[in-house]
């Protein structure tokens, strides 16, 4: 039996967590939330949908799924750019038990090799822009059966566009259409790409509940962000990683209209504020930088700004108090939380904002802080590692049993990786890092990925990367090099040979410098302290 001893436990919800699966939830939602005119707009279309046509689009979608022949734990995927049709194969795959694995569509076709190579996808929805990257790797994997392309009207080639798929394979009857029931906890509804420090992006399981315990949270006044239906957000999250995925999914649940950017644009985005009176915004620390810093925020009217959500990365007290007095906000909300918890499990609520801390545990989770000697649970105020267990914490990754149980101990604890502390309040504070993944303006940087590249240039020995602290991006990938004896190699050869293999993120704009040796420890890992303390006093040519 588990010492009960320095264990805190969330509040109750005042929306209890539905026993429907996610699919039905999302199903209700839309139903619910039919008479709105608007669910969405694409800001650089102006094209709009509503939840009647999301209703619509998503049933005849189902039908199809149906009448194809794809069924409960097939996979699919969707590769694409913010787009206004992207979570209408998720939702009709959810209504049916079938599995969603998005991947981020800058991925090279290295990066996308290895994440296909494990959620391994019948058929994928992808952009106009992404097809030729996904045709190639079609030609690899006989698993991959179909494309279909999200934003075009006619189709391209054989791939069919999504408004064919559906016309040739639903008909009237999809009114008749209802989501079906299985096993939610054990039901697998999206496979999300993590990153592992170790290795390659993990494939993070995340179950029905663990969605119904987030649209639980997005429905409770104290921690969701917005819960009048109609009211106007804007988002420009990445809808593949967690923060855009989970949180626009609970967007629909509460029936808000939703403002898309497929990226941040500084001044689309304050227009954008400014024009669709915007009440809310969820962003990640470089764009608070932004918000306190830049002289183009006084050329707009944010008035209608009332609150500001925050979360992926480390931010600063000062300058989130800053940002907050500059917009006259009602607070700034700061979440934190992983892929592997379903997004946030601590929270700013709606009554207690503190500045630098990342708020309170959420309803319906447990949390503690162990001692990272001897696992122990540590009081308030001592700093140790998080750790966090409820139906939340994801079901696993997939086909990888080791990873799994390195990271959710025998008791159901997910050990997050992550240095921090809770105050005698419950007021949560991130110090720092355990593990090293870099976080270069949210998107997620895992060093052994680069370390593995750069291992097999020939004129490289020994290498080793690390995130030095950046004011605008939270973190720049730095890497330590060791040439190869007899062989020459420049830094900026090492930056074009990154450049050329990964994606944007992954670039090593903290630059490229020449060491004799790495340092490891008796266990050959890197001491990554030692070298980002390093990579401060060391600069780099580049
Ligand atoms: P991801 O799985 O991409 O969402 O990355 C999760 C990691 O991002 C966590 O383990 C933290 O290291 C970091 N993170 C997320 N939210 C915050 C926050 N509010 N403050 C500090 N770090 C955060």
């Amino acid at each position: 039996m588990e010492e009960e001893k320095f264990i805190l436990h969330g509040p109750k919800t005042l929306w209890t967590v539905q026993k429907s699966t996610a699919g039905k939830q999302l199903y209700d939602a839309l139903v619910r939330h039919s008479h709105l005119p608007e669910a969405m707009i694409d800001v650089y279309t102006q094209e709009r949908i509503s939840y009647k046509a999301l209703l619509e689009t998503t049933c005849r979608l189902a039908q199809s799924f149906q009448r194809c022949g794809y069924k409960q734990n097939d996979v699919i995927s969707i590769c694409s750019e913010n787009n206004l049709n992207f979570f209408c194969p998720a939702i009709a795959a959810m209504y049916l038990g079938i599995i969603t694995a998005p991947l981020n569509q800058n991925y090279t076709k290295g990066e996308l090799h290895n994440a296909l190579n494990v959620s391994k996808p019948k058929l994928i929805f992808c952009s106009k822009k992404a097809l030729s990257k996904i045709l190639e790797l079609k030609q690899i994997f006989t698993f991959i059966k179909k494309i279909i392309i999200l934003d075009v009207l006619q189709d391209v080639g054989d791939n069919e566009s999504l408004s064919n798929f559906i016309l040739q394979n639903s008909d009237e009857s999809y009114r008749n259409f209802r989501p079906l029931e299985f096993d939610c906890k054990e039901q697998v509804a999206a496979v999300l790409c993590s990153s592992g420090t170790t290795g390659l992006p993990k494939a993070v399981m995340i179950t029905h509940t663990n969605l119904s315990v987030r649209f639980a949270h997005v429905r409770d006044a104290n921690v969701g962000e917005q819960t009048i239906p109609g009211t106007t957000i804007l988002t420009f999250m990445p809808f593949f990683h967690v923060s855009g995925f989970c949180t626009t999914l609970g967007n629909f649940i509460v029936g808000l209209r939703i403002i898309l950017l497929k990226r941040f644009e500084p001044e689309l985005f304050l227009k954008s504020i400014q024009n669709y009176e915007v009440r809310s915004v969820l962003v990640v620390p470089p764009i608070i930088i932004f918000l306190a810093k830049s002289p183009l925020v006084d050329k707009y009217d944010l008035s209608s700004l009332k609150e500001i959500g925050c979360g992926a990365a480390p931010l600063g007290k000062e300058i989130g108090e800053a940002v907050v007095k500059r917009l006259n906000l009602d607070g700034l909300r700061q979440g934190y939380g992983l892929t592997e918890s379903t997004f946030v499990v601590t929270v700013t609520t709606s009554n207690e904002f503190r500045p630098g801390s990342t708020g309170q545990l959420v309803p319906l989770m447990s949390a503690k802080v162990i001692d990272i000697e001897n696992g122990k649970p540590l009081e308030p105020d001592f700093v140790g590692e998080l750790c966090f267990k409820g139906d939340m914490v994801m079901k696993g990754y997939k086909g990888n049993i080791k990873a799994t149980r390195e990271t959710i101990d025998e008791n159901g604890w997910l050990h997050t990786g992550d240095l921090g502390y809770y105050d005698k309040e419950g007021h949560f504070y991130i110090v720092n890092r355990l593990k090293e993944l870099i976080k270069y303006k949210g998107f997620q940087v895992p060093p052994a990925e680069l370390e593995a590249l750069l291992l097999i240039h020939p004129c490289i020995k020994d290498a080793a990367v690390v995130g030095i602290p950046d004011e605008s991006a939270g973190e720049l990938p730095a890497a330590f090099v060791v040439k190869q004896p007899g062989r020459q190699i420049t830094e900026k050869e090492v930056f074009d040979y990154i450049a050329g293999q990964v994606s944007s993120p992954k670039h090593l704009r903290g630059g490229v410098r020449f060491i004799d040796e790495i340092p490891k420890n008796a266990t050959g890992k890197i001491m990554k302290k030692v070298l980002g303390e390093l990579a401060v006093k060391m600069k780099s040519k580049l």
